[in-house]
């Protein structure tokens, strides 16, 4: 039955560990075209059940079958304003490919890789470097609406705070209904996490940078270094617009709570990624350097131990990532768990930090820990790791990076008491984005706490629909 899933060509390791380019390369034409033709159009399409921004999935695959490129394109970017994103880092197999019915006939379609080449194409279509590819993809149902006008016949505004994939996806969302749409991000570059944390050998950013470029050419302003909470503030902003998107993320770091996590060499991998990817610590002379070399040790296992990981190889470094579960408990992809240790990151699974150590000048010189067996499953449904008594033992490292996950900075609750959050931190909204406050919308991790790009542009899309229901947009 139409042969097993096409694997996506990847860079040889031994050569992408030397530099950031990126390391899956796509399918060619007729690689997609025989992909596509394993799919078997299920009529009840369980796929795109797993979609959380709805992609019609079967059709946009039928066209890429049909060779119709064109066609492809446009129903991809009906519902997904980031597809080229979405294809090289969602989770499907978590979502649209694990409930593909052919996982147990040669494996599940590669619908991420198929999306992936087909936003690839609508990119690479448009040679002017404004990016204004997403353009030509008008989504269906809004390509003869302009409406700009609440019923009183005003000019709608609508802010946005932060430039992840959240505000992005609200904001395009907006703009396409004609409403104007204003974006204010804190740092100096547009994108979030797509730009200051995932690595460009997993993202390249030229591809963010043209999804914006398209963002920008359907009319959202973009305004850059402007910290809301602190340079400007959400009552002035809600003054100004007619309603107000917080798109800010969970970008507060969690630490051990271990001895010697103030010693020099010792980033929580938001800071260690933020300063390799957007301030150019791999580059010579940057401001914000980055030990290269030596011995790194990663603590975590999610993917963003796995990018702080192969970040650091690709600096030099011998690196180990310490875990304090098995494998199995792994949280990250199986494909970057592949990928890291392909590239030679070593693996101390079962052990945890203790403590930290420093030298004489408050550098960082290596770590205590403990061994770990598993015990019964916690909460999270995973076996929970329970320390071995008089097991402990030093390694030697010379930078040691902490990906334990993130939670929502306070910075935005703190500017406005009245605004409900729940644990952590993260904004209390209703099913639609609508927070305890009116005309102030929330979503992403912000409202979720650290999740997922397609979870966030999901919650991005469901927040501009109630603005638009809310604001009565003609
Ligand atoms: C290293 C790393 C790797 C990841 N890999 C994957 C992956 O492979 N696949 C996947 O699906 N997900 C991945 N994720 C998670 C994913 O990136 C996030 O879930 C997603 O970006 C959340 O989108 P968002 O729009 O809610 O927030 P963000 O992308 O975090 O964007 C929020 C933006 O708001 C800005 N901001 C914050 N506060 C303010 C303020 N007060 N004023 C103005 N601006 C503000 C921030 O600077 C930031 O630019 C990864 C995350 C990290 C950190």
């Amino acid at each position: 039955m139409n042969g097993s899933r096409h694997l996506m060509p990847a860079r040889d390791p031994a050569e992408r560990i030397k530099n950031f380019e990126e390391v899956a390369l796509g399918y060619t034409r007729d690689i997609a075209r025989e992909e596509a033709a394993r799919c078997l159009n299920c009529k009840n399409a369980p796929c795109m059940k797993g979609c959380p921004v709805g992609v019609r999935i079967p059709e946009f695959i039928a066209k890429v079958k049909a060779d119709d490129l064109d066609a492809a394109a446009e129903i991809l970017h009906a519902d997904n304003n980031l597809p080229a994103i979405c294809g090289r880092v969602c989770p499907q197999e978590k979502q649209c490919e694990g409930l593909c019915v052919r996982a147990k006939a040669g494996g599940a379609i590669a619908i991420g890789a198929l999306e992936r080449f087909v936003a690839d194409f609508a990119l690479s279509k448009k040679a002017d470097a404004s990016g204004a590819a997403q353009n030509s993809y008008k989504i269906k149902n809004d390509a003869q609406n302009d409406a700009n006008v609440d019923f009183s016949g005003k000019k709608i505004k609508v802010a946005a705070i932060g430039s992840g994939p959240a505000s992005l996806s609200c904001a395009a969302d907006l703009a396409r209904r004609g409403v104007q749409v204003t974006v204010y991000e804190a740092l100096h570059k547009a994108g979030g996490v797509l730009v200051y944390g995932i690595p460009e050998f997993r993202l390249p950013k030229d591809i963010v940078f043209k999804e914006i470029e398209g963002l920008k050419a359907l009319g959202v302003n973009m305004v850059t270094n402007v910290v809301v909470g602190k340079t400007l503030f959400i009552d002035e902003l809600l003054e100004e617009y007619d309603a107000v998107f917080i798109g800010s993320g969970a970008g507060l770091p969690m630490f051990l709570g271990v001895e010697g996590e103030n010693l020099c060499g010792v980033y929580s991998a938001n800071e260690y990624l933020t300063r390799v990817n957007l301030m150019g610590a791999y580059k010579e002379g940057a401001v914000t350097p980055v030990l290269r070399g030596g011995k790194v040790v990663v603590v975590g296992a999610g993917n963003v131990a796995m990018d702080s990981a192969r970040t650091a190889r690709r600096l030099g470094a011998e690196v180990r990532l310490v875990y304090r579960r098995s494998r199995a408990e792994m949280p990250a992809r199986e494909e970057e768990i592949l990928h890291a240790e392909e590239e030679g990151v070593i693996f101390d699974l079962l052990v945890n930090p203790v403590k930290i150590l420093g030298d004489e000048n408050g550098f960082v010189r290596g770590l205590k820990l403990i061994k770990m067996r598993l015990g019964e499953p916690d909460a999270s449904g995973r076996r929970s790791p329970v320390p071995i008594e008089d097991s402990e033992y030093d390694i030697e490292a010379d930078e040691v990076i902490v990906a334990l996950g993130t939670t929502p900075n306070p910075l935005i609750k703190n500017s406005m008491p009245s605004l409900e959050v729940g644990r952590k931190g993260v904004i209390s909204v209703d099913g639609e984005g609508r927070t305890s406050i009116p005309r102030l919308y929330a979503g992403g991790d912000a409202a979720t706490g650290a999740a997922t790009v397609i979870l966030a542009m999901g919650a991005g899309k469901r927040a501009a629909k109630a603005i638009l229901e809310d604001l009565k947009v003609r």
